[in-house]
Order: structure tokens, then sequence, then C-alpha cells
């Protein structure tokens, strides 16, 4: 049943493959193969099911801001977190910095790049990008998870919007530290290089109560991941966020690499990725894959099951 539905959504959003622009504001983003597409499941009890190419990497782009968030909530706690950023939805592009002057520098959520570098300049201990790569290996189950250089240098030697936000952040006391140290972080986390199936995997354990169902183990606890998935449902895709609840009806991040990975609560994780973009920034072919799959497997939050 899943592998049916997984093989027919591919097939549905291809009609849109051509439909949408690569981002190639980092230019390293342009040069990927615009014509992928793939999509993974993996469920709560451990059965991975896949269509087209599924394998390929890619980068995270913003789906990381997940996992940073949930390394700055263990290593900073909450109270530091929510000095540094909000939980409220901005109806704004994901880089905006408008709302940012009239709220005093605090950015209004942890999914849009102001909120994102906030909570990044969060994070506490040693080697931040360590702590982040070793967790998102563990999320993802995978131990050659890496991060892209060659996008990370492109977007680090053009992301001059993210400076600005950083920086103004900087002049309203928000952030302390060294500027450039943090953004050469935050350049680094959404550069992660990931496949639909690491996506999957990670939403899976997000979905399955931050536990690794293969292990046991606990990675995430539980007062983390309600508020992670509760931003996912109401920030995860920016300003495309409200429409994307109506019509799919899952917690989800999307990126600009093209990804989006959904949990779907208590049963299994997706990742689905394809590159161009619509005017939000948010993967055409991917949307339209997820929509697909949440009315034919009945996922949607409020779905009727009868
Ligand atoms: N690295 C990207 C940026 O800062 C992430 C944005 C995104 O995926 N929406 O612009």
């Amino acid at each position: 049943m899943i592998q049916k539905v997984l093989d027919e959504a591919l097939e549905y959003a291809k009609v849109h493959l051509k439909e949408g622009h690569v981002a190639d504001y980092i230019p390293e983003l342009a040069k990927v193969d615009p014509d992928k597409i793939g999509v993974s499941i993996v469920t709560t009890d451990g059965k991975h099911y896949c269509a087209g190419d599924w394998d390929q990497t890619f980068t995270a782009q913003s789906i990381a801001k997940t996992i940073s968030f949930i390394l700055a909530m263990q290593t900073a706690g909450a109270k530091k977190v929510f000095d540094h950023v909000g939980v409220e939805p901005t109806g704004d592009p994901f880089n905006s910095i408008l709302k940012l002057e009239l709220k005093d520098g605090k950015p209004l959520n942890p999914m849009i790049n102001a909120g994102a570098i906030a909570v990044v300049s969060c994070i506490e201990g040693d080697d931040p990008i360590g702590q982040f790569l070793a967790l998102a290996r563990r999320l993802c189950r995978r131990d050659t998870i890496e991060i892209d250089q060659a996008v990370y240098r492109s977007e680090k030697a053009t992301g001059m919007r993210n400076r600005a936000l950083a920086y103004f952040m900087q002049s309203e006391g928000l952030i302390e530290q060294n500027v450039e140290e943090v953004l050469d972080i935050y350049f680094q986390i959404c550069s992660l290089s990931v496949t639909t199936q690491d996506l999957a995997t990670c939403g899976m354990i997000l979905a399955n109560d931050g536990v690794d169902p293969f292990t046991g183990e606990r990675l995430v606890d539980n007062s983390i991941l309600r508020v992670i998935k509760s931003l996912m449902v109401t920030c995860g895709l920016y300003d495309g966020s409200g429409e994307f609840a109506v019509r799919v009806g899952l917690p989800t991040k999307s990126g600009v690499g093209g990804g989006m990975m959904s949990a779907v609560e208590g049963k299994m994780g997706i990742g689905v990725f394809s590159p161009r973009l619509d005017e939000k920034g948010n993967s055409v072919c991917s949307y339209h894959m997820l929509e697909y799959i949440s009315n034919h497997l009945k996922l949607h939050y409020f779905s009727s099951h009868n």
C-alpha cells in the first residue's frame, strides 16, 4: 500500500517537474540537476519505502534549522533560547528583515533565517558543528553524513542578506558573540548533505517521541519535541505554512535545497526532494508529493478515517 502510493505520488508530482526555479542566490545550488525527484518513508516499526532519486544527496538548508534548534534547547535550555527567539509565524518570506525592527531585534520564530541565526548563537559547549553533526548523524541514523563544503563556501561568500540580519540583531544586543563566527556555524548547518532517506529517518524519530526504534535510545525529550513539531506546523514553510496546513496537514520543514521533512505522529517520517522552488522558496514537486501521500494514506492531522 505505502509503496504503491509513493510510486503514484512521484508520477503525480512529475507533471509539475518543470515549474518553479532552482535557488540560485546561493551560486553552488544552481549547479544541481533540476529534474531530480525522490521520496522516502521510514515507519516507526522500521520499514523503508522509496521511489525515484531517493538516494540523491542535496543540502538540507532550512530543514537543518530543526536539528540546530534541538541542539540549542539541549545545550542551553529553553529559557536562554526563548530569550533570543519567539514562536509566532511571521507571514513574511524566510529571509525578511521587516519585523526585526518592530520587535527590538528579536526574531519571531526559529524557522526563519533571523530566528535560526539567533538560535545558533545560543548553542553552548565546544565545537558546535561537531555537536551538530553528531546529533544529525544519530537522528538520521547515518554516520557518514557530512557538510557539503562547496555549498558552505558558496553561501559564506554570498550570504550578505544573512549578514545584514545578524548584524542588525547584534546592534539590538540580541547577539553578543562575533557575528562572523555565528554565521559560519549557520552556513555550515544549512549545508548538511542529506538524502530523502536521511530526512525520513529523522522525521520518523521526531514522530516516535524522540526515540530511535532500532536501538530504543531516546535522542530528544518530549518537552523539546512539542515545541519543534508545533513550530513545523505553524512556521515550517514560512509564509506558505497556512496553505500547507490546509492542503497537507503534516508537521513539515522545507529548505531551499528542494527538500522537505515531515513527522507523522506515531507513524512515520517522510523525506521528499526536488530542486525547483515556488515563489516562497518551497519545492514545487516536494509539496505535490506530500499532498498526494497525505491524502492517499489519510495522514492529514484532521483527516476523516471513515
Ligand atoms: N541557507 C539558506 C539561507 O540562509 C536557508 C534558507 C532556506 O532554506 N529557506 O538563505
